[in-house]
């Protein structure tokens, strides 16, 4: 099972990143990203310290460890900056706080995220078919999330998706070790979401591959 969506106390999160890991590890997690939430007041000490947390742990988790940010609530005008700037900083995977049902997300953030090329547009609510067919050719996974609220329009970001060929990942969006889940919870979420076991090898294939590769820069 590979998560790639969990915060820690570097934004709302209530774990040090080496405790959110060690929880990890022992649901028998194999792979993790640490993304907070930032915006331009936070993304460099939250990055930074991410990073190096990081580089810190390489070959002593048991587990793949990588560093990223969720840009959350920002002008979608700041977002294709904001990510460039994540990059530039080290982090490795670039998640967008799309547009959720339970939450005043600006309006039009999930399109920009796309063109921005974030890896992957979180909790994107009700998703239009125009911007998943985009995601699709733009090679932006689109998050089916188990956390409560978020989860709310999964059945609908799973129907599209299909429909039109997007990635999808399943994340956790976890802020505390009760939020991580087993991957026999996982397959029920998927499955309540309107997918297949077969949907759900596919998904956690794509946040492999997501976490395997080094992504130095921007792209
Ligand atoms: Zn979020
Ligand atoms: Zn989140």
């Amino acid at each position: 099972m590979i998560d790639l969506h969990t915060h820690t106390i570097w934004s709302d999160g209530i774990l040090v990143p080496a405790e959110m890991v060690q929880q990890a590890r022992a649901r028998g997690l194999r792979g993790l990203a640490l993304t907070d939430h930032v915006d331009e007041s936070n993304i460099e000490p939250v990055v930074a310290a991410l990073v190096r947390f990081c580089q810190g742990l390489k070959g002593l988790s048991g587990l793949t460890v990588i560093p990223g940010f969720e840009i959350t609530h920002v002008p979608p005008a700041q977002i294709a900056r904001l990510v460039k700037r994540g990059r530039e900083l080290g982090a490795k995977i670039a998640v967008m706080h799309g547009e959720t049902v339970v939450e005043p997300v600006p309006q039009g953030t999930n399109r920009a995220a796309i063109l921005a090329g974030v890896d992957i547009l979180a909790h994107p609510g009700l998703i239009t078919e125009a911007e998943v067919k985009l995601a699709a050719k733009r090679g932006v996974a689109l998050e089916i999330s188990a956390r409560k609220g978020h989860s709310l329009a999964n059945g609908h970001v799973a129907r599209l998706a299909k429909k039109f060929g997007a990635a999808l990942v399943l994340d956790t969006d976890a802020h505390a070790p009760e939020d991580l889940i087993s991957p026999d919870f996982a397959l029920t979420v998927v499955k309540a979401a309107g997918l297949s076991p077969a949907d759900f090898r596919r998904m956690q294939a794509a946040s492999r591959k997501l976490l395997e590769k080094s992504r130095p820069g921007s792209r």
